[in-house]
């Protein structure tokens, strides 16, 4: 049996061993690997994936922009990618920053979205009424 780890209130104590150090990594991963969750925009439990997506309205002088970043699933993923994505392309560069900045968003929103379209989209759970 594994002795505990002791550590004292100034900080001091036992070094953690590497072998506790190893479980905690692994446990990471395995939470970094999880990809089965709660979409943060539909809440559906789905596959997710951490992504941000940014969007321009250039206004000649003056800029408005706004950003997602969230867990979402495939679907949502897709919603807001062309969503912001258009929008930008569209009207984001009307402006004499936004000239420059929007496409920046528009090439930061693609690389984004590129590795999304392998993720699994949701699956569909055993029906025991209507079986296969
Ligand atoms: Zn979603």
């Amino acid at each position: 049996m594994r002795k505990p780890v002791k550590f004292k209130a100034d900080g001091s104590g036992q070094k953690l061993s590497s072998g506790y150090i190893d479980w905690v990594r692994h446990l990471g991963r395995i939470e970094m690997n999880t990809t089965a969750s709660c979409c943060q925009t539909c809440q559906r439990n789905a596959p997710v994936k951490y992504v941000e997506f940014y969007q321009n309205i250039g206004a000649v002088i003056m800029r408005f922009h706004k950003s997602i970043k969230a867990n979402m699933c495939k679907s949502c993923i897709h919603k807001y990618f062309w969503q912001y994505t258009l929008t930008t392309l569209a009207i984001g560069w009307l402006g004499y920053i936004s000239i420059f900045v929007a496409p920046v968003f528009i090439v930061m929103n693609i690389c984004r979205y590129l590795p999304c379209l392998t993720m699994a989209t949701e699956t569909v759970t055993h029906n025991p009424i209507f079986p296969k």
